[in-house]
Order: C-alpha cells, then structure tokens, then sequence
C-alpha cells in the first residue's frame, strides 16, 4: 500500500502523461484508503487485486474493463489497437484495513491544523506573515513535533524570542497536537482537484 504523501501527491491532473493520474483506492469495504497513480492502478487490475469501479459503482475486472467505452470526459489509455478507459476509482478485494494514514508534519498542514491563525494573538494576516514557532524554543531542547510546533505571526514570534510561553508572558490559543484527519480529508487535502467521481466514497470522512 503507498503513502498518501508518496509522488502521487505531486502529480495532479493537469499532468500530460495519463498514466500518473491520480486513482483512489477503496478497501474492501469500499472505504477510501488511500490514492495511486494509472500505472500502479492498471497492475492492480491486471493482477486481479483490484475492481475499477465505474459510474454507477459497478466493478469490472480486467477483461471486463478493457470492453468499457472510452467516453469524451474519459482519459484515454492508448493500447494497440486503440484506447482503454483510465479507471478513477479502483476497488481493492483484499485489503480489508482502515488505515490510518499519519498526517506529514509540514508546514503546509500546521497551517492547516492552526486554520492560518496565530496562535498566540489570534490574528490571521497574510499567509508570508506567518511563521512556524517552536513552543519550547530548539535551543532549549524543543522538538520538531506536532505537539511543539505552532503557526505564529511575526510580531508574536518576535516578541517570544528564544523564551518558552511561560517566560515570555504569552499563552496559546490551543494545546497543539497532532491532527486526526480522516484518510478521506487528507486525499482531499493532498489531490487538489479530486475527480468528480471520487465524490461519492470521499464524502463519509
Ligand atoms: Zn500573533
């Protein structure tokens, strides 16, 4: 099973090479869990770990999918002899977990976490006015963690210094932690155009 966070992330759909379109994978229980791109999908298919999951969210196996029309939204997959539907949505037999995927300590989903709000002042200026602060400061041993990493304007961060809260007279809105996104919010997050017809599978989380 690939990470949420793996290449797929980068390549979206205004990508050329269809076959690194991003494709969500269902569990056995049709619950998302997870997205790859057309190459690694097709195998999944071939080898008959997984379904393609169509419009109606009937599956087709391999030979069965191949006998699909290529519709005008479709992205085709040239093969010999002509083109094959790139599938949207694919349906893993076997894969009966829920995973949890870790949400990646970024800077990107601190802000997120945070809602682009400073954490000391509760201001909410421009995305370059922020900063991410350690809470209890690396010089003085803090991690890189969830749980000591806040977003921060730059007055806030300014005035803190290399001081913890406490010295500094400064208190946080909200204990941080680590967020607990649903794989649905996260596929969300990370494929920023999801195809219309993962909709319906990515609305639950
Ligand atoms: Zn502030």
């Amino acid at each position: 099973m690939e990470s949420l966070d793996s290449d797929v992330v980068a390549r979206q759909r205004g990508e050329r090479d269809v076959l690194t379109l991003p494709v969500l994978l269902l569990n056995r229980f049709f619950a998302p869990v997870s997205v790859t791109t057309v190459r690694r999908a097709f195998v999944l298919l071939y080898g008959g770990a997984a379904h393609a999951v169509a419009d109606e969210g009937e599956t087709h196996d391999f030979p069965s999918w191949l006998a699909q029309p290529v519709r005008t939204h479709d992205d085709p997959l040239p093969i010999v002899g002509g083109a094959v539907r790139v599938p949207r949505v694919l349906h893993l037999l076997r894969y009966d977990r829920a995973p949890r995927v870790a949400v990646r300590l970024t800077r990107r989903n601190l802000m997120i976490r945070d809602q682009f709000q400073c954490q000391y002042c509760g201001r909410r200026p421009t995305q370059r006015e922020l900063n991410v602060d350690h809470v209890v400061p690396r010089s003085r041993g803090g991690l890189d963690s969830w749980e000591n990493l806040v977003v921060s304007c730059r007055p806030c961060n300014l005035r803190k210094g290399r001081r913890t809260p406490v010295e500094a007279g400064m208190s946080l809105l909200t204990v941080p932690q680590r967020p607990r996104w649903s794989t649905a919010t996260q596929i969300r997050l990370v494929v920023r155009e999801p195809f219309e017809e993962w909709r319906p599978f990515l609305q639950a989380g």
